[in-house]
């Protein structure tokens, strides 16, 4: 066995079932897990849930059963979707266990005798969903930046620790601790600006870890929650502490970047070696929420998928900043790249190799793939362009068989020619292996090798190869679609621009690049039934732009072309219906957003 590698991702809070938010993180945990299994590295991969959050309770309350039958009934789903997902986690921690508490009371223990908790009277604003006090500050229009919802006025005696003292030592250990730099400076900000000390205890609370020598309070759940990555090692804490790799989502990164290591350092414990913060997946470029009734379930979509295309279709959204995610996109990434790029391969490859058999010989088509930018790429974390670079190289294999037709009568060395493809499948599906272990599996004992780094770097040995089975089965993208209309019809009557626009940040007017353009082209866009794919002509200094604007419902496309319209220009691009959208069309609505009125340029 080579280095030990200890990877996590956050706990799940149990308040409600999985999202598929959740089922990102964890995949993206286990792609790593398992490629650093495939350097031989000797891996522990910890995941779980957080059982003891007030916001469960208030949950099962308005459920009306039991708290703790309410958190069985949604920690058993959370175990479900681990399953589902084919995730190689070695535990499954949930913090109502008693070991937990105990490891938990150890630390506090320490932070004590250190000095480092004394008691006072806090007054703040408690927002429930995060599980924290929030300052004036940190709201915005006096919300939760998170949820959206007015946080509650508390005042109690409390007891507090001194994170304020963790400064110094937080601002040299941050830098190379959190990834990415977006994310890194955020709290380094922070940090930077004000870091007071914190409450963390809660008064009279009935669910929770209690504070040690103190009956009447339970032990705040954050620092509760943070000590699962140690508690959760079990026996093992000497063997893997510290984590190697902590990935949590952008909404908990304060938590983890400051208050975490300050923890540990005040109770004498070594400090992990990196933070991996990922960004959130949208749809449509909206955030996913209950209100909008756009959340996916990834149970569902495990429930209809084969494991290896959810995880596909994950994998493949930049995880550094917020990607869009739908399962439209999920039968795109299946049909066009599994099915057609990789399926096409496996299955043309080893159904030649049955009728005519493979020979050695050095392949120099393998030469055309890149194992030291792959490896570059999982290193940092760059998971989406790993996949891209295999993918590269699959098109190199398809156009081979492609300009090499083995399958001719004159075609010379065909055996040849199909070793160097047999050999090059096998590099691809041990490369594929982090990210669709099953897929893997299942080529690995068509073209019989194994699933190893020494496998990897060594040729191919000749066996006899038998047709594959079908890898992926193409899913029909219009059923899918009727049967998406009828939910977007029911639960979303605003159109995409109305809402882009609500999230511009008006503070930052001055910023705002507003033009006057003309529409040149107007077209439809397949499978939306609200966006146009508008070509707008925006001069000399800028040129065209392609945007996808929602105003299908409210123009014709003649009424469309040659109008004068006024474009935001400077927006990040965003794609949209696998466009990618340049600007945004300002536009005025009337009360109820029954009609879009655009002429808003007058006599020009
Ligand atoms: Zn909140």
């Amino acid at each position: 066995m080579g280095k030990k590698f200890y990877i996590t991702t956050a706990i799940d809070y149990v308040n409600a079932k999985p999202h598929v938010g959740h089922a990102f993180e964890k995949t993206i945990a286990d792609a790593l897990a398992r490629y650093h299994r495939l350097k031989e590295e000797d891996v522990f991969f910890l995941t779980g849930v957080d059982e003891n959050a007030q916001k469960n309770v208030e949950a099962a309350q308005k459920t009306g059963i039991s708290t703790k039958e309410f958190i069985d009934k949604n920690t058993g789903l959370f175990i479900e979707l681990c399953k589902k997902l084919n995730l190689s986690h070695d535990d499954f921690i949930r913090t109502t266990a008693k070991e937990h508490a105990i490891v938990v009371q150890k630390l506090v223990k320490k932070m004590v005798k250190k000095g480092d908790i004394y008691k006072d009277i806090y007054k703040g604003l408690y927002c429930i969903g995060c599980e924290t006090y929030y300052t004036e500050k940190d709201l915005v229009n006096g919300k939760c930046p998170e949820h959206e919802t007015i946080p509650e006025l508390r005042e109690e005696e409390a007891y507090f620790f001194k994170l304020s003292k963790y400064k110094k030592q937080l601002l040299k250990i941050i830098p190379n601790y959190v990834t990415p730099e977006i994310r890194r400076n955020e709290v380094l900000k922070r940090v930077n600006e004000e870091l007071k000390d914190i409450c963390i205890s809660r008064k009279g609370a009935k669910w929770g870890i209690d504070f040690p020598n103190s009956k009447d309070y339970k032990i705040w759940v954050w620092i509760d929650a943070l000590i699962n990555y140690i508690s959760g090692l079990k026996n093992k804490e000497s063997k893997y502490w510290p984590a190697d790799l902590h990935i949590v989502g952008k909404g908990i990164n304060w938590f983890h970047s400051v208050i975490w290591p300050a923890l540990l350092l005040s109770s004498d414990y070594k400090l992990p070696n990196k933070l991996l913060v990922h960004g959130y997946l949208n749809v449509s470029g909206k955030k996913m929420s209950k209100s909008l009734g756009n959340t996916i379930d990834p149970l569902e979509l495990l429930n209809k998928y084969p494991s290896d295309v959810v995880r596909y279709s994950l994998l493949k959204c930049n995880l550094f900043d917020d990607s869009d995610y739908s399962e439209e996109l999920l039968i795109e990434r299946n049909n066009n790249e599994l099915a057609n790029k990789l399926g096409n391969l496996v299955s043309r490859i080893s159904a030649l190799a049955e009728s005519h058999g493979i020979k050695k010989t050095a392949n120099k088509l393998i030469k055309k793939l890149n194992i030291k930018k792959i490896e570059k790429h999982f290193e940092n974390y760059e998971l989406d362009k790993a996949l891209n670079e295999i993918f590269l190289f699959i098109d190199i294999c398809n156009e081979y068989v492609q300009n090499k037709k083995p399958w001719e009568d004159k075609t010379k060395n065909k055996q040849e020619i199909l070793y160097e493809l047999s050999d090059s499948i096998k590099a691809i599906a041990i490369l594929l292996s982090s990210f669709i272990p099953e897929t893997s599996n299942k080529i690995s004992k068509v073209f019989n090798f194994k699933i190893s780094i020494k496998d990897l770097k060594s040729p191919l040995k000749v066996s006899k190869i038998k047709k594959s089975q079908i890898l992926f089965q193409k899913i029909d993208i219009k059923k899918k679609r009727n049967k998406q209309k009828e939910i977007n019809t029911k639960t979303n009557n605003k159109i995409e621009g109305v809402i882009q626009m609500s999230q511009i940040n008006f503070q930052e007017w001055e910023k705002i690049d507003l033009r006057v353009g003309q529409i040149t082209k107007v077209e439809d866009i397949e499978g939306a039934d609200k966006l146009y794919k508008l070509t707008i002509n925006l001069g000399k200094s800028i040129g065209e732009r392609t945007v996808c604007a929602g105003l299908k419902k409210f123009y014709k496309k003649d009424e469309l072309k040659n109008k004068k319209i006024i474009l935001f220009v400077n927006l990040a691009p965003r794609m949209m219906k696998g466009i990618e959208s340049q600007g945004m069309i300002l536009a005025a609505v009337n009360n109820n957003e029954s009609k879009v009125i655009l002429n808003l340029v007058g006599g020009i």
